[in-house]
């Protein structure tokens, strides 16, 4: 018997300072993404699903755009969920306005701070973005709402102006800034670099919100909260503009098993919540996909499923229970015989070595002339064959 495995050992890895929360975003970036909608209903559901799963904070949508939307996100607002409500909004009084009748009890205001979006978006100047801020985010603290104060596009903000931008929020009561890499421009290395310099200068909780353009998204959240950001922004499978954003799934597990930070969600409802937002959202979960696809607890390859079936941590880093998933092994072409042996444990047939490695030829052969695993009811096929050979019955 081999000695028994401990699990993935990271005690020595720092821990964030200070708790890290998620605030998700499906319902508000994960449908801008081009050609999604969600029906009303799919969007009270989402809400409620992310409230059970523990989710901290839910991005619900955007009041100004009015109808169905406004109507949707008042509705989840009185759902009384545990997690905190947000509504996004420019920074413009109408937007506020209309989140309040909704009666969210966070807002998202959002302003540009990049030159190149202040210029040629915004049409305007730095003195103009100060000025909007500051009195759209007083206009909420008199509400008493949570402020988030978005900075859009503040990769590839001077972070001089950054700076200035977060201190004027601040001054007006803003409870967190939401780091906006918009177009997903920044790697690992140089969003810890920025994160932790801005860090250093205002004091202020700093949410990351990343793309997945150079499918970077999840790690810059890490490093990110690394460099001492305390919330993460993220959506369900990582839908969203474009590549996509950080996705919850990932982003929870990999603080879970590779940062040693539970963030206290329940992830064994994680292919549960991503199955649903796929249908929602008119997507399938590629079987690869990190965390959640059905792939990511298969094992075909004959080293990988012996060590598996010795001890699952020799190929896996964390169960797939944890994250509502099965374990598979895959009979085909690359299978060994310890897999055929186990195969057949479980229809109650013990097989000789031999026999394991006769069935395993014939696997092998099969494999390649159907392109693709095999399926059980093919496995029996074969024994039955070789049964038949093998009492001089076959032809
Ligand atoms: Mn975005």
């Amino acid at each position: 018997m081999p000695k028994e495995l401990k699990s993935f050992d990271l005690t020595t890895k720092p821990k964030p300072a200070v708790p890290v929360r998620v605030d998700d975003t499906t319902l508000r970036d994960g449908e801008q993404t081009a050609g999604v909608v969600f029906a009303n209903q799919e969007k009270i559901r989402i809400a409620k699903l992310l409230s059970e799963a523990g989710v901290h904070q839910i991005e619900s949508g955007i009041p100004a755009m009015g109808g169905d939307e406004k109507e949707t996100i008042k509705q989840i607002a009185a759902l009384d969920l545990s997690a905190s409500v947000l509504a996004w909004n420019r920074a413009v009084r109408a937007d506020i306005q209309a989140s309040i009748d909704c009666g969210v009890d966070a807002v998202a205001i959002s302003l540009a701070t990049s030159d190149i979006h202040i210029e040629h978006k915004l049409k305007k100047d730095r003195a103009w973005v100060i000025d909007s801020i500051k009195k759209s985010v007083a206009f909420a603290k008199k509400h008493d709402l949570y402020v988030s104060v978005n900075a859009e596009d503040a990769s590839r903000t001077e972070l001089d102006f950054l700076t200035e931008y977060a201190e004027a929020a601040k001054a007006e009561g803003a409870d967190r800034l939401r780091f906006c890499d918009t177009i997903g421009v920044l790697d690992p290395f140089e969003t810890y670099k920025v994160i932790k310099e801005l860090k250093d200068r205002v004091d202020i909780d700093i949410e990351m919100h990343t793309h997945n353009d150079f499918g970077m998204a999840t790690a810059n959240a890490l490093a990110g909260v690394k460099a001492g950001a305390s919330w993460v922004n993220t959506t369900v499978n990582g839908l969203g503009e474009r590549a996509g954003n950080a996705a919850l799934e990932e982003v929870v597990m990999a603080m879970k098993v590779l940062g040693h930070t539970d963030l206290g969600l329940k992830t064994e409802r994680f292919r549960d919540l991503c199955e649903y937002v796929a249908a929602a959202s008119a997507r399938t979960i590629p079987a690869w996909k990190a965390i959640v696809g059905t792939n990511v607890f298969a094992h075909e390859s004959g080293i990988h499923a012996d060590g598996v079936l010795k001890n699952p941590l020799t190929y896996e880093s964390f169960s797939p229970e944890d994250v509502g998933l099965e374990r598979q092994l895959v009979v085909g072409k690359h299978s060994g015989t310890h897999s055929i042996v186990m195969k057949f444990m479980e229809y109650g047939i013990e097989l000789t070595d031999e026999e394991a490695q006769n069935i395993l030829t014939e696997v092998r052969r099969l494999a390649v002339e159907l392109k693709r695993a095999l399926f059980d009811k093919e496995l029996v096929y074969i024994y039955q064959d070789f049964r038949l050979k093998k009492e001089g019955l076959g032809q």
